[in-house]
Order: C-alpha cells, then structure tokens, then sequence
C-alpha cells in the first residue's frame, strides 16, 4: 500500500498516516502529543536549533561546545583496551589538533581516512586524555565533489519516545512541501505582515540566526493563536446569548431598602458597576458579566444589589462559592441583609444531611426560595429550580467553563455575573473573558488602614509569640495560617495541629480555634462563628480561608512557610486583614534558604498592596500559560503566543474577530480547530 499512498496528492488536512513512512503505530505516538493531521507537523515547532554551519579553528574550541570543524586528517590509530577504538587526528591551519574517537569503523572507512584526507565533523566537545575530543561525530569527506556543508539551521523538535530527530525532519520537510496549499484566512486582513506560510517556513528553518519571538514571523502564528483563543472565547458567548429573553423591567425597591439601612455608603465604584449589571438585567440578552474588583472591594455587596433587583423580578438566583466555608458565610451574609426584606434565601451544600439538603432542594423546586447559596452541589444533576434567572459565581477563577455551563442549563437563558478577585489588566482580561463583558471596582471603600506587611525567618518565632502576646492584650484578633506542603492536604493538617498546640503552650490564656478542610461544614461554621463573635482571639487554618472569609475584626495575619505560596495566593491571605478600621499586620514567616524567586515574591509583597500590581507581577513571574491554566484547569493552553509577552497583539484582537465573524465565518472554524484542536470543549458546535 505504501506505493500507494506515495502516488496520491496531499493535502494539509489529511490525516498523517497519508504521509509516506507513517504507519498507525507512528501515527499513534504522534497522537498523544496532539497531532493528527498534515497540518498539525507545521505546527509542531522546534525546541532548539543546532548550527552546523558555523566552522570553527581548533585553537578557540572549548569543551562543551557543539559546532563544526573542518580539518586534514594527520593520522589514524586503533587503541586497544577493553574496547577496540579508533583515534583520528585532525588539523587545521593552526597549532593544536583534535580527536575524532570512535568505537566502530568499518575497514572501508579506514581505507577512506587516510593522512591528508580533509574531513568535515560536527559534535560536541569534551576534554579526553588526548586534548579536546568529540566522540561520534556527524562526518563528511570534504575534499570531494559531493561534500555539501549544511546551509541551514538544524532543528530538534519535542519529541516522544520511539521517534526520531531525522524522522521528524523528514516528515516535517514533507509537511513543509504543502505550505502552499495551507489556508491562511486572515492574510489579507494583516497587510504588511508575513504570510502565515513564510512564517511556518522560518520557524522551522530559521535564517541567520535561531528565530526568536520578537521575529514578526513568530508574532504573526502568535496572532493567529491568540485570535483562534478570542474567536472561541466569543463563539462561546454567541452560543450562550443569542436566544432572546423577555426583558425585565429595573425594578430597585428591595436594593434601595436595604442600602438604606446599610451602616456605610456604597462607594462611587460600587454604584457603577451595579448599574452596568442591573442594565444587563433589563436587556434582551442574558448578562454575561465578570466583575473583578481587588481583595475588599465590596464584591459582596455589589452581587447583593444585582441579587435584589432580579429577585424583585420575580427570578430564583444561585449564588455559587468555590469553597462550602465561603458558602455559609455568603449564606449568612445574605440572610442578614435579606432578613427583614423577606426574601427567603436557602443553603446546598455537598455534606449536608440528605434530610437537610431534600428540603432545600424541594424549597427550590416550588419556588419557595428566591435565593439559593451553594457549591458545586448546585449544579448536581437532581437539583432542579422553579425559575432560575440569576447565576452569580464568586471567586470564579476556581470554575471551569463546563462547570458554568452545567449551572447555566438549570435555568431558561438565566442571566450570569461572575466576580473575581484576580484581577488582570484590561486587554488581557478582554482576551482571556472575551465570553464576558468586564466591570471593574477600581476603588476600596474609603477607611481602609494599609496593611504593614513583614517578612520574617522562622527562627524567630519566639520573637513573634511575643509580639502576638502584646496584639491580643490589645484586643486584636489573628490568623495563622499553614499553607500547603505538597499538595497534601493530611500534611498541611498535621502542620496545622501542630502549630495549633505548639501556640496553646506558648500562650495559655488565649482562646485558640483550628479549623482545616477535612472538618464538617456545621463544624467549621461554628468555629468561624466563634472567631467571628470573638470568642476566639486566633484561629489557626489551612489554607481553607484563603478566599472571601471575612470577619473585619481580624487584624494580624500570620503566615507561616509563606515562601510556599505563590503572589495571588498570598494576596488572598493578606487580604483577610485590613478589612476593619483599626491598622493590621501580615507576617510573612519563612523557612531559610530562600529561592530567588520566593525572595522575590516576598519583595513584592512587602512593597504593593495593590491587586492589579501584584496579579501583573505574578503573570511575570509564573508565565500566562500556569496563569490561564488555574481558570482552565488545563484546557486551553497556549502553544505559540505569550499573553504577558506579546501582550500588543491583544489589542488587534476584537477588530480581526469581528471582520471575520462577518466576512469569512467558515475562517473562524478553521482557526478554531487549527489552534484548539477537537478536543476542546467549545470547538464545535454541539
Ligand atoms: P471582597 O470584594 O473581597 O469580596 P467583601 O465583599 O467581603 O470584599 O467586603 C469586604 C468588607 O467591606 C466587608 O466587611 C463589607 O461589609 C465591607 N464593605 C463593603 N462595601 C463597603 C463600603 N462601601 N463601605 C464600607 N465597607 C464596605
Ligand atoms: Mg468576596
């Protein structure tokens, strides 16, 4: 059959078994690195390059170089030890010599090699007993006709176990000879760039030197990633939008009594961005707003007045929380606030009792519930709603779009607002939520005391315990947090226990809580009610109360092994505290010797307290691909682009998409399944 397939003409999309030399066992390693068709090799780039083109004099060569020497053979010598092997001695117009040594040579090789013979080789060098030496290196007879030193770069491409560099070459070049029937949908739209052809064929040839990302031909496959991302991103959203809904009238009553009897003001960033929400609300088209505002800024509140105007509506609305310890407290939140408006709100959780829980769940069935607040057990498969019409997420980085697609299906086209405190900048938020329209809380409710951030090495604990000694005499509350050791969270318990004795030793009179993510939800309720009420003067957790927990009297955190967390995380913790009038302090405890990176992380901390600050900080230190990972547990990943990197191109993103979205719409499949590949959930259509 191979004769076959050689006669047939290719085409970019066919599947790789249609390339010569691929067979079904080839073509399923290639699989799992997420190749399958033609097209997929182009797009497979190299890691590196190697250059042997560039010919050295054996004077400058140093071990642990790799390049190319062309040379006179001076002579050739069998050594015998426990392996018979063959030395040969090079040399070019200068002083020292250099050591070919092999472990087989055929006798027609030998007969080759003789003196004066000139002889080109490429390899690595190391220093051997005989001076500099390369072991096996690739080799040419120079002084012959058809003596062709390579012209281009050469490049080694990630690979999996059983195939080959040569082999990947090969196919690749084979791929390389159908560029010019590769579609490339949006070359007219990019005058004065590189035609996405010459930019593959660069990419894997290289020129003078390796290309780099700031070559426009890189920028331009980076554009095009980044574009198939957006136009996925925006098919999503036409996806979950373009059914019409009944518009509902604005109706402000409810929002209006309980901001009456609020002790505070909402601030002007508040209003606005209730205002952006509630006029979603009255629209034809489902909301599909993410609000991120910094740790404190009042999100709470902010969902609790889109909240209140839906429910006057006449709509049931979920509140979803990524944790159950955010829940309840979201749930007694609300219930506070909502209490003498008489609106029902109920509570679902996963480790509720089934009596518990089947009264919620028919309370929600027949309407007698017009707020729900949850988590991931809202959206099981036998909960059911009577009118859902408002599906709010806090902290949404932790949901997947599967997930919020599972919720949305509970109701007819309900209305969806997500909030986040991870807030990015601008254009990358418009590319990475380009499904979600964005409000911003840009400012925190005014009082706010800066929060004096230290960082202290873990031998000097004594020194804390006293100073905390000092704190509580003075009323203050603390938290002490013990992060994760490994991702294990029986370890991170078992730090938190013992912490949590080590501290009732050290401070006898102080009423001590512990609360970790292995206890019930009743449990952990009742102890953050206690810390809440005062009762308990520390609580010392995992890292369970990194999101959301809120208790305004808790001014000093401490976190111990904080050279563990990365920035967000530790944004997150810090931002526990600062929420009341007095001024706090957040510790940050570490445990020498400290990496470069951790130093630097906790520099930052130290310095800003600013969320976008620090979120920016972290998209550099930790790259945007672990970034975009923590909202997508994995599912898009960039192969090409860099979000922070070639953070200019977003900004041509939204006109592209919008001029192919009207001209070329079966271009916006193309790029989808180019980049995206099939497997991704919102792909296709169904
Ligand atoms: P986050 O945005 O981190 O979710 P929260 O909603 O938990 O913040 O609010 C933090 C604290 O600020 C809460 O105690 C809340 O009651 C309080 N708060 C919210 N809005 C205001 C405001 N306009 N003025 C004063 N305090 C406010
Ligand atoms: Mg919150």
């Amino acid at each position: 059959m191979a004769g076959g397939k050689a006669a047939t003409r290719l085409w970019p999309q066919d599947s790789l078994t249609a390339l010569p030399g691929i067979g079904p066992a080839l073509a399923e390693r290639m699989a799992n690195l997420g190749l399958e068709r033609i097209e997929d090799l182009l797009f497979h780039l190299p890691l590196r390059f190697q250059d042997r083109r560039r010919m050295l004099p054996i004077t400058v060569l140093r071990p642990g170089m790799e390049c190319a020497v062309l040379g006179e053979i001076v002579d050739l010598q069998r050594q015998q030890g426990r392996r018979e092997q063959w030395l040969l001695r090079l040399r070019d117009g200068g002083p020292s010599t250099l050591t070919l040594r092999f472990f087989h040579l055929s006798p027609a090789l030998r007969q080759q090699w003789h003196s004066g013979r000139r002889l080109w080789c490429f390899g690595e060098l190391r220093s051997g007993l005989h001076g500099l030496e390369m072991v096996h290196p690739e080799w040419q007879i120079a002084d012959r006709a058809d003596f062709h030193p390579p012209e281009h770069l050469t490049p080694f491409y990630p690979s999996t176990q059983g195939i080959h560099q040569q082999q990947w070459r090969r196919f690749i070049a084979a791929a390389l000879a159908l560029l010019p029937t590769l579609a490339d949908p949006i070359r007219d739209l990019l005058p004065g760039w590189p035609t996405l052809a010459d930019s593959i064929c660069y990419l894997h040839r290289g020129a003078e030197r390796a290309p780099t990302p700031c070559d426009r031909e890189w920028q331009r496959l980076a554009l095009e990633e980044l574009l198939a991302h957006h136009l996925a991103l925006r098919r999503e959203r036409e996806r979950e939008t373009t059914q019409q809904i009944v518009a509902c009238a604005a109706d402000a009553r409810l929002w209006q009594q309980l901001r009456a009897g609020l002790p505070f003001f909402p601030t002007a960033a508040q209003d606005k961005v209730i205002a952006e929400a509630v006029a979603d609300l009255t629209g034809s088209r489902p909301m599909r707003r993410l609000v991120q505002g910094d740790v404190g800024s009042g999100k709470t509140l902010v969902a609790t007045a889109v909240l209140l105007h839906a429910v006057a509506a006449g709509m049931q609305v979920a509140v979803m929380a990524p944790t159950e310890i955010l829940a309840v407290q979201l749930y007694e939140r609300l219930q506070s606030w909502l209490a003498h408006l008489n609106v029902s709100v109920g509570l679902l959780l996963g480790s509720q009792g089934l009596r518990q829980r089947r009264a919620a769940m028919t309370d929600l069935q027949e309407g007698k519930l017009s707020v729900v607040c949850g988590t991931q057990a809202l959206f099981q498969e036998n909960v059911e709603f009577s009118r859902l019409g408002l599906v709010i997420i806090d902290e949404q980085h932790r949901f997947g779009v599967d997930q919020r697609r599972r919720l949305l299906e509970k109701g007819n086209m309900p209305h969806l607002l997500v909030m986040t405190a991870t807030p990015i900048p601008r254009t990358l938020a418009m590319t990475l939520h380009a499904d979600l329209d964005l409000s911003t809380i840009d400012a925190l409710p005014p009082g706010r005391q800066p929060i004096d951030t230290l960082v202290l090495a873990d031998d000097r604990r004594e020194d804390l315990i006293q100073r905390l000694h000092h704190l509580l005499a003075a009323g203050r509350q603390v938290y002490w947090v013990c992060p994760l050791i490994e991702e294990s969270e029986l370890l991170q318990l078992q730090a938190a226990e013992t912490s949590y004795a080590d501290l009732q030793i050290a401070l006898p009179d102080t009423a001590i809580g512990l609360m970790h993510g292995r206890q019930r939800s009743e449990e952990k309720a009742q102890i953050m009610e206690a810390f809440r009420g005062g009762e308990l003067r520390i609580l010392v957790a995992t890292t369970v109360i990194e999101v959301g927990v809120d208790v305004p009297n808790a001014s000093v955190m401490v976190v111990e092994h904080a050279e563990r967390l990365g920035l967000a995380q530790l944004h997150q913790l810090r931002g526990r505290v600062g929420r009341g009038a007095q001024a706090s302090i957040c510790i940050l405890m570490y445990h020498a010797p400290l990496s470069a990176k951790a130093r630097e992380r906790l520099r930052i901390m130290r310095e800003s307290q600013d969320g976008f600050v620090i979120a920016r900080k972290d998209l550099e230190m930790r790259g945007p691909g672990e970034f975009l990972g923590v909202r997508q547990s994995g599912e898009r990943q960039l192969r090409i682009a860099d979000l922070f990197r070639d953070e200019e191109l977003l900004d041509l993103l939204p006109q592209l998409a919008e001029r192919l979205e009207y001209d070329y719409p079966e271009a916006v499949d193309l790029l989808i399944r180019r980049w995206l590949g099939s497997a991704t959930a919102y792909a296709g259509v169904g």
